[in-house]
């Protein structure tokens, strides 16, 4: 059996440079509480992302519920269901109601003209999801959420170092929450960060992930603890360093499949949009009247071990937790791509003729 392929592997720096990074850790004894580490990576995310605010957080879900609560907003929040979890639980665990707002079926992003038809008296914020990297139409959402005063948080989980048009991913909307889990373009091993416009917010952030904490003696807000601690931002800086070069890589392969599977019948594949400077986080394929159903084709690529991945299904608004609260028919074609998306494996060190062994399987060729 030829050795397992995930959808991902995570980035990681040679282990001297590692090394070399924690090294004075064993000086300071400082491992977490905003060290000198966590600094550093605050800033060289800065000017990486291109962006002047930046609060670092443990984890990319973390992010979010704070920025949620940092904004203290109260009633519906417009949202879409084809997601991770993550995007919808911080809503809810906020005691918010979450609204589902439809995808549209070309780049899976929030479909506009519904969106502002879903708007209320209750409404307060919109959740938009840059969904494998893939931009929102942002002028738009910027325009709706003017005119009914509503709050803009991005689920940019997916979105690292994407610009459009020139500008920065992380420059959009009140804040924008990224990712930097294992299995994203640029990991802390868990970690996350939100940018956001209002200079004011940093502050108060920086109390959300610390018990709420304003001082030593003083607790201004109902906070948790997310704070990144100094081992993951020193992989952070590590990572940092060959992100360029690990992207470029990512490039490679995704033009290999677009290449291998541009002349197959019944399979859509992903596109780079419109004055988008991509990250190539994933290859998601909508497999729709293909000689393979998605299902199928995932288990043939599982008999080689091969693991793709159902991203996203099934729909946050499917969820068991959440009972018949939320009905999945209100967003049809969310539900009809999340029946038939297939995330294929990509990452910077996937070889080409692996890629090529995957869409045999997928043509229906013979095994090498
Ligand atoms: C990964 C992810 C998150 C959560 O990020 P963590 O860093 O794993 O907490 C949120 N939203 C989306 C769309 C994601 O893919």
């Amino acid at each position: 059996m030829p050795k397992p392929i995930q959808v991902t592997k995570s980035s990681i720096p040679p282990y001297e440079q590692f090394i070399e990074e924690i090294k004075d850790l064993w000086e300071s004894h400082w491992l977490t509480n905003m060290g000198i580490k966590h600094q550093k990576l605050e800033h060289e995310l800065a000017y990486y992302l291109d962006t002047p605010n930046i609060s670092l957080f443990s984890n990319g879900h973390l992010a979010l519920e704070s920025s949620l609560s940092a904004f203290n907003l109260s009633g519906e929040v417009i949202t879409t269901p084809f997601t991770f979890a993550s995007t919808t639980q911080a809503i809810v665990r906020n005691g918010l109601e979450p609204v589902f707002c439809d995808i549209t079926p070309d780049d899976y992003t929030i479909q506009i003209d519904q969106l502002e038809s879903l708007i209320t008296d209750k409404t307060t914020a919109i959740v938009p999801v840059h969904v494998y990297g893939n931009i929102c139409d942002v002028k738009e959402i910027e325009r709706i959420a003017k005119k009914y005063n509503l709050k803009v948080i991005y689920d940019a989980a997916h979105a690292f170092g994407i610009t459009v048009n020139g500008e920065s991913i992380a420059n959009f909307g009140d804040a924008s929450m990224f990712s930097f889990h294992a299995t994203k373009v640029f990991n802390t091993i868990e970690g996350g960060a939100l940018t956001f416009k209002d200079p004011q917010l940093k502050s108060v952030l920086n109390a959300y992930k610390n018990f709420g904490m304003t001082g030593p003696e003083s607790v201004e807000y109902v906070g948790g603890n997310a704070k990144m601690n100094e081992f993951q931002a020193a992989m952070g800086l590590c990572n940092l360093r060959n992100v360029d070069e690990e992207i470029e890589k990512r490039q490679l392969v995704f033009e290999r499949y677009i290449e291998q599977l541009s002349e197959i019948k019944g399979i859509k594949l992903p596109f780079i949009q419109q004055g988008v400077k991509s990250n190539y986080a994933y290859f998601p394929v909508v497999f729709d009247q293909h000689k393979f159903t998605r299902d199928e084709v995932c288990e043939l690529l599982k008999e080689q071990n091969i693991f793709a991945r159902k991203y996203f299904y099934p729909l946050t608004n499917s969820f068991k937790c959440f009972g018949d609260r939320f009905n999945p028919d209100d967003t049809p074609m969310a539900k009809y791509i999340a029946d038939r998306v297939l995330t294929l494996p990509l990452y910077a060190d996937l070889a080409l003729e692996d890629v090529d062994q995957i869409c045999r399987i997928i043509k229906g060729g013979s095994i090498r």
